[in-house]
Parts: C-alpha cells; sequence; structure tokens
C-alpha cells in the first residue's frame, strides 16, 4: 500500500509485547474488565503518544457499520488527544463503500474475503455468519455483540466526545466550493 498509494505509514507499537504483558498482567482479554485494560495498553496509549504531533485524526467510521456507530458524527473532538475527529466516509452505505471499491480497484484486507467483516487484533476477531451484525465477530468470546475497543471515543460515549455541526455555507467556505451534499 505504501508503493500503491504513496503514504507515508507510521506502525504505532504497545510498550510491552503480548508476551511481556501477559507475563506482568496475565491473559486480559478473556474478561471483559481486562478487555479495557488490554486495549488500553495495546491501542490507546500508542495512539495518546502522538498527542500533540497532530492536528486531526481521519478515521473510517460509518453509520452503516451500525450499533453506537448508527449516530456517529463526521466531526467531533477528541479531548484526550485534543484533536478534531473526522470521519469523512461516515455517510457512506455498504453498496456504495463496494461501488467504490470495485470501480476504483480498492486494495482490500483478504480477511475480508474470508469473512471477517471487521478486522481487529487476531485473539478477539472471528469471521462472521452472513446473517450476524458486523461487529459480531469482535470479542465474541465475551459474549456480547456491541463492543469497541475505545481507540474511537464516538464509540463508547458520545457526550465524550462532543459532535460538531457545521452550516451548509460553512462547509462551502471552508472547501472553497458548493457543497453538493450534506450529512
Ligand atoms: S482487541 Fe483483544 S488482544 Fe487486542 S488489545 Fe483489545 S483485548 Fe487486547
Amino acid at each position: 500500500m505504501i508503493a500503491e498509494y504513496g503514504l507515508d505509514i507510521q506502525t504505532l507499537v504497545p510498550e510491552l509485547t503480548m508476551q511481556e504483558q501477559t507475563k506482568k498482567h496475565g491473559v486480559l482479554y478473556l474478561t471483559p474488565e481486562g478487555q479495557k485494560e488490554c486495549c488500553q495498553m495495546r491501542k490507546s496509549d500508542p495512539l495518546l503518544k502522538k498527542k500533540g504531533q497532530v492536528q486531526a485524526l481521519i478515521g473510517s467510521l460509518r453509520r452503516a457499520d451500525g450499533g453506537r456507530r448508527a449516530q456517529c458524527p463526521i466531526l467531533s473532538v477528541d479531548v484526550d488527544m485534543n484533536v478534531l475527529r473526522i470521519n469523512p466516509l461516515v455517510s457512506f452505505t455498504d453498496e456504495q463503500m463496494n461501488d467504490y471499491i470495485s470501480s476504483n480497484d480498492v486494495i482490500l484486507n483478504p480477511l475480508h474475503a474470508q469473512g471477517f467483516a471487521t478486522i481487529g487484533c487476531n485473539r478477539c476477531t472471528t469471521p462472521v455468519l452472513p446473517q450476524e451484525p458486523k461487529r459480531a465477530g469482535r470479542w465474541r468470546h465475551l459474549g456480547q455483540w456491541a463492543m469497541y475497543c475505545g481507540i474511537n471515543p464516538s464509540d463508547l460515549d458520545p457526550t465524550l466526545s462532543p459532535a460538531i455541526d457545521l452550516p451548509e455555507q460553512l462547509v462551502d467556505r471552508i472547501l472553497g466550493r458548493e457543497t453538493d451534499f450534506m450529512i
């Protein structure tokens, strides 16, 4: 993807390897409380180390993902990171997404073809059946379908990440053109 899309990709890593973490804290991901701790150490903490180095974070959350993401805002404030969170794909339906992927030959993670609707850590992600919600494969062993790791604050509690509604005229001014849709 670096070559195909000309991206500058930086991989953020947790302080401890999984082996070191397990030695120190035990197997955390097997309980709901441990999952929060594990996701904090392995996902949120590495991102927090970038605080002050970025002005905004662009994500891929979509309302079509369902669950709490059905209400996901296009713009929100990440208080912990002190940045704007921008989700430009928020109103893309599954059909629009699939059309875009096929018309633009977008490179896909091969796990999608194996039934993984969403992709997370290998210990906590399974494929889903056709009739299951997309996030049914995440933390399946913990018994709930709508769980989130916490790296996107709007997944946890919308009040922690206030949405920003921008008037159409302001969006036009920011983009320097006429807006053809509003979310
Ligand atoms: S998804 Fe599972 S293994 Fe990955 S950080 Fe969260 S609890 Fe740990």
